[in-house]
């Protein structure tokens, strides 16, 4: 195994530590759904809608919701 040929410094240790911390935002991007335009996380299925590339891939709980409300009216 490799060995170190000199102590690293206290200080050159705690700023590689210290990028541990950093948060990076989330990329976000629009839902491709017309209908929806949610902010969504690029290549992810849109959580509002449920749909991803045109495709509906599970129901959206809103949506599920609201039928029987329109077909109760
Ligand atoms: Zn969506």
């Amino acid at each position: 195994m490799a060995v170190p040929k000199k102590r690293q410094s206290r200080t050159r240790t705690a700023t590689r530590r210290a990028q541990w911390d950093v948060i990076t935002p989330p990329t976000l991007s629009v839902c491709a759904n017309v209908a929806c335009r949610a902010p969504v996380r690029p290549h992810r299925v849109c959580g509002t809608c449920g749909m991803y590339r045109g495709k509906q891939i599970f129901a959206p709980a809103a949506v599920t919701e609201q039928a029987p409300a329109t077909t109760g009216e």
